[in-house]
């Protein structure tokens, strides 16, 4: 203990030694070959850890940044020993230069230590030609993804508009049929064709909101869109419902997306139209439009007081053809949500709904302010092809 202290405090005390050059007998081209050499390493041991401290400055993220630091103290301190080695031929300060040998060795050990424990996490990490090829791999991929994306959008786009022109026919030959022969048809008669002709009626609104559904989300070119203004123009166009449904609606003040117009009228024409369809008869509807600023995104919340969803079918809604009630009770098709679903996965946002059966539902969603589709990733050529 004695030792220690006794150590410390003559840490820089010269005089117990002599300079290295009267140590022993040195030609001067042998001490000078001795300093020339140990001031080269520690100017390139000083060097390498100002390096790694620009590399770790400059690429943020670098994984196992503790190793670097370790690493980088580590060749300082052995720096430190030779430049204390060339000092010592004029300034003998042997405690100084044990102290400096004994941080090395403990920060050595340390760096050691830390290698073994992060060999693996190291061996696992991926070079940058492994993620090139990731990526080269992944953009086929997204390539493939657009391209049957766009086949099956195509399909449902040509199966729907197709069968529009027989059914226009159907109901021309309906028409023609009551007009023509109506007065000489019995009252069953009568009802056929007006089973026929409203069947025929649900099928054209069906093709058409099939047609919706393939079409929404294919244009990718995008314009600013006022919120705002798409809201009022979807309530003005809806004036009646809200009349018929003694509504009142509140919409907050709204952003401007950058985004495809009909897409966005779509999802909150399907939204507002329902809240007005789900209504609660027994007392005035209220539907409510507000968007929050999540940073990188909106999230918008569209709340009805009407009759509400039980839990269970909360994640149902949102598939295409899932309905929770029979036409009787109230009309539709199935495909609204799935529409806005599918408009919003595409916008790389989510959609979800809290509901109180009885009470009223709110759906969320949210919109990326920078909204990247599959075709925008697929049309990147900011890869580095690999061999
Ligand atoms: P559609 O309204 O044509 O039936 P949607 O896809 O728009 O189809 O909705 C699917 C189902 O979700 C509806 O049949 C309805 O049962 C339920 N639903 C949708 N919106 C609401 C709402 N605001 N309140 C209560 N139920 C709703």
């Amino acid at each position: 203990m004695e030792q220690l202290i006794d150590f410390f405090q003559r840490l820089f005390q010269t005089n117990d030694w002599p300079p290295r050059w009267f140590c022993g007998r040195w030609t001067d081209f042998h001490g000078w070959l001795y300093i020339v050499s140990d001031l080269t390493i520690w100017l390139a041991y000083m060097a390498i850890p100002l390096i790694l401290i620009r590399f770790v400055v400059l690429k943020k993220g670098v994984p196992l940044p503790g190793v670097f630091v370790l690493f980088g103290a580590f060749i300082l301190l052995c720096g430190a020993t030779h430049l204390l080695d060339a000092m010592m031929f004029w300034w003998p300060a042997y405690r100084f230069s044990a102290f400096i040998r004994f941080l090395t060795g403990v920060v050595s050990v340390a760096t050691v230590i830390a290698l073994i424990r992060y060999f693996n996490e190291a061996v696992g990490l991926k070079t940058s030609r492994e993620f090139d090829r990731e990526l080269v791999f992944r953009q086929q991929a997204m390539q493939e993804l657009a391209r049957s994306n766009q086949e099956l959008q195509q399909f449902a786009y040509v199966a729907s508009h197709d069968l529009q022109s027989p059914l226009k026919t159907i109901v021309n030959y309906l028409t023609l049929l009551e007009t023509k022969y109506g007065n000489q048809l019995d009252g069953d008669a009568q009802r056929l064709i007006d089973t026929s002709t409203a069947a025929a009626g649900r099928m054209r609104i069906l093709i058409n909101d099939l047609l919706d559904f393939s079409r929404v989300g294919s244009v990718t070119e995008f314009q600013p869109v006022d919120m705002n203004q798409l809201v009022a123009e979807i309530l003005t166009e809806h004036q009646d419902d809200i009349e018929t449904a003694n509504a009142t609606v509140e919409v907050g003040p709204l952003p401007v997306l950058t985004a495809h117009r009909t897409d966005l009228k779509q999802v909150f024409q399907n939204l507002i139209t329902n809240g007005l369809k789900y209504r609660r008869v027994d007392v005035p509807t209220k539907l409510s439009i507000q968007a929050t600023d999540l940073g990188d995104a909106y999230q918008f919340a569209v709340a009805d007081n009407g009759i509400g969803i039980e839990p269970q079918y909360h994640e149902r809604v949102f598939q295409i053809f899932q309905r929770l009630h029979g036409r009787n009770e109230y009309p539709g098709t199935g495909i609204g949500l799935a529409t806005c679903k599918k408009v919003i996965d595409i916008y790389g946002g989510q959609i979800w709904l809290t509901s109180i059966p009885g009470a009223g539902t709110t759906f969320y969603l949210t919109i990326p302010k920078e909204i990247k589709t599959v075709q925008h990733y697929a049309q990147t050529n900011s890869l580095h092809p690999v061999d």
